[in-house]
């Protein structure tokens, strides 16, 4: 099976007016974008609703975080049936900065999981480890935790609609990008994990996309295909040349013109 490929912009908490966000829009408007990759920016969730209008239509848009709640009285706060209602398709959910800045638990984050999917949303869930967990050896065991208490969410046919961010801690917003085998090494590590936990069917579909000091520079190198799923083709009994790397979440080169270079990276 082939997966799309999938590049996501998280803009985060910018840019800083709407002067600088439509520049943004146009840039990515006037732009040749490869038709085969799937594109989603993710503005504030102020921005959702005019960039809706503005956007090209090959593009989409997610919101970078959401309740798990359909209404009520949670101040501050956007529920997945109104970003249902307004035309919002995804949401990412789990990012390390929600996790460690707003106290987001693994649970939380499956809660709204489940919220975003039967709201109708498709999930861009974000997991990693920091880099103490790393150094301890412990990055394969973290993301599996992290996963696991979605996977007890999920039935099998709900995973068609999450795509699986990893995105190590220690390379969100450092310039420290893991390399290209550290990236697959994770990434192949937990399609097998996914074998065991859900299904082989789901493991070989669901897209792994890597998140960290993605830039035009480093792209090419980490979505090349030159790393085989060597845990899961033995796992499968097969040996293919697919490698696990099937996209990227981008933050801060998403808001450069060179995020136009990283969604055409496998052009
Ligand atoms: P970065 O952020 O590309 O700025 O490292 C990635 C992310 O947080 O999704």
């Amino acid at each position: 099976m082939t997966r799309q490929f999938f590049v996501g912009g998280n803009f985060k908490m910018n840019p800083a007016s709407r002067d600088a966000k439509r520049a943004l829009i146009k840039t990515l408007n006037d732009a040749s974008l490869d038709p085969n990759t799937e594109v989603i920016i993710a503005p504030p969730a102020l921005y959702l609703i005019p960039i809706l209008d503005l956007l090209r239509k090959d593009v989409k848009v997610a919101a970078q975080n959401c309740h798990s709640k359909t209404s009520g009285a949670f101040t501050g706060e956007t529920s997945p049936t109104q970003l249902v209602d307004a035309g919002v398709p995804y949401v990412i959910l789990g990012h390390s900065e929600r996790r460690t800045l707003f106290g987001e638990t693994s649970a939380i984050v499956a809660e709204k999981t489940r919220a975003a999917l039967d709201a109708g949303l498709r999930v861009i869930l974000c997991v990693g480890e920091t880099l103490a967990e790393r150094e301890v050896g412990r990055t394969q065991q973290v993301v599996e935790e992290q996963l696991q208490v979605v996977v007890a969410r999920l039935s099998p046919e709900d995973w068609s609609r999450i795509v699986i961010a990893y995105e190590p801690v220690w390379a969100i917003g450092t310039g420290k990008v893991a390399t290209a085998a550290q990236a697959q090494e994770v990434h192949a590590n937990t399609r097998k994990y996914l074998v065991s936990a859900v299904s082989s069917a789901v493991a070989e579909s669901t897209r792994i996309i890597y998140g960290g000091s993605v830039t035009a520079a480093n792209c090419k190198e980490l979505s090349a295909s030159t790393f085989d799923s060597k845990g899961f083709q033995e796992l499968n009994g097969h040996v293919g040349t697919q490698a696990d790397v099937d996209g990227f979440l981008v933050g801060g080169a998403s808001l450069k013109p060179e995020f136009v270079n990283i969604v055409n990276s496998k052009a």
